[in-house]
């Protein structure tokens, strides 16, 4: 085990930081990007880690047992400051306050780093105010951004770090994590990474969560049930409320994950009495968890809208008789069906549809109020 387990089908990327981990010096600005799913806030944070391990040889950094590893990946390491947000924007008091991190001695490890999940949530004043922090950098001080591409980071931060690109995991790589690392049968496995995309989180949350694979099902079928505009309001709402149960589903799940290796971590079990000092440990991740909540009921919207437009996606496949497989493999007489009932073209508007109401809604616009006129544009 080591803390680059978890960075499937990213053999370069996994190379090129263990490598730099291995260094005296290593850079002092990097900027990972990838799309959503390919890990770039983990491959960071398995960064961080190897960064501040505590193994002796410098080639066995990264080793994922030591309890620099444990709290780095845990969230927990005094040196080690992330910054994610579940707002719009990040804030300039945020960075600021970052930034006079930056100024300190780390107390343990032997880097100070920080890290920006969402370097792409920021105005340009903002910038500006990291851009110098970055500029003239306190010595052992590391930064890590981390944004979906390039071109999301102003060119003049951009210049100043190393970029990490992480690319979109093959879907075997996919399945072939989840039936080693989690046990899951290989056909199944195959099934949920293509259902997923090869987002390796959602892969498996579907492979472990039946009740989510039928959440799923039910918003990829969604079409086969628009037939008159009342149809189509009922399954906005729809829409809504199964993208909530599976906020809800998940945040769940991993927040219990976390307190659980937080506790392990600090050599606990859930019925032991926690001892004051670690209290404020836990404190510290019951109010992360909060603030991520909020967050995480943007992203299911988001991911099933995902969802559905890969049923048109599926139905443009066989409408061109393209030779790509079908993500929703499982569902292929329906697909077929519902492809010989009508167009190409139909079906490519049909798909902007949802790209636009995928827009409105990541201008805060109210989320039933933008299915609503999505779906009903899906009936003509
Ligand atoms: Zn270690």
């Amino acid at each position: 085990m080591s803390v680059w387990d978890d960075l499937q089908g990213q053999a370069p990327v996994v190379t090129a930081l263990r490598r730099a981990a291995e260094e005296s010096a290593p850079t002092h600005a990097w900027l990972f990007t990838g799309p959503p799913g390919s890990g770039r806030s983990n491959a960071a944070r398995a960064f961080a880690a190897a960064l501040q391990c505590e193994q002796p040889a410098a080639a066995d950094r990264g080793c994922g047992r030591c309890h620099a590893c444990h709290t780095v990946l845990a969230g927990t390491h005094a040196d080690v400051t992330r910054v994610a947000t579940d707002k719009v924007t990040i804030s300039i008091a945020e960075v600021r306050e970052l930034i006079s991190r930056a100024q300190d001695k780390p107390s343990t490890g032997r880097w100070r780093i920080l890290i920006i999940e969402d370097a792409d949530r920021m105005v340009e004043r903002t910038t500006n105010v990291l851009l110098k922090a970055i500029e003239e950098p306190p010595p052992r001080t590391i930064w890590m951004l981390c944004a979906p591409s390039p071109a999301d980071v102003i060119v003049t931060i951009r210049s100043r770090c190393r970029p990490v690109g992480l690319r979109i995991p093959p879907v075997d790589d996919v399945a072939e994590l989840l039936a080693r690392r989690d046990g899951v049968d290989p056909e199944t496995a195959r099934t949920v990474a293509r259902m997923a995309q090869s987002h390796i989180g959602v892969a498996r949350r579907l492979a472990r969560d039946p009740e989510a694979r039928a959440r799923r099902d039910e918003i990829v079928t969604l079409p086969l049930r628009l037939s008159d505009v009342s149809g189509a309001v009922r399954a906005a709402g729809t829409l809504v409320d199964l993208a909530q149960a599976d906020a809800e589903a998940s945040t769940t799940a991993r927040n219990a994950a976390e307190k659980a290796d937080l506790l392990a971590a600090l050599g606990l079990t859930e019925e032991d009495k926690v001892p004051p000092a670690v209290r404020s440990q836990l404190k510290h991740l019951a109010d992360e968890q909060k603030r991520r909540a909020t967050r995480s009921q943007r992203d299911a919207l988001d991911r099933a809208m995902t969802d559905l437009s890969t049923f048109y996606r599926d139905v443009l496949v066989l409408q061109l008789g393209a030779h790509s497989d079908l993500v929703n493999g499982h569902l292929d007489a329906t697909l077929r069906q519902f492809a010989e009932a009508s167009s190409p073209e139909t079906t490519l508007r049909r798909i902007d549809a949802i790209a636009e109401a995928r827009e409105r809604l990541s201008t805060n616009v109210a989320p039933l109020l933008a299915l609503e006129a999505m779906t009903v544009s899906l009936l003509s």
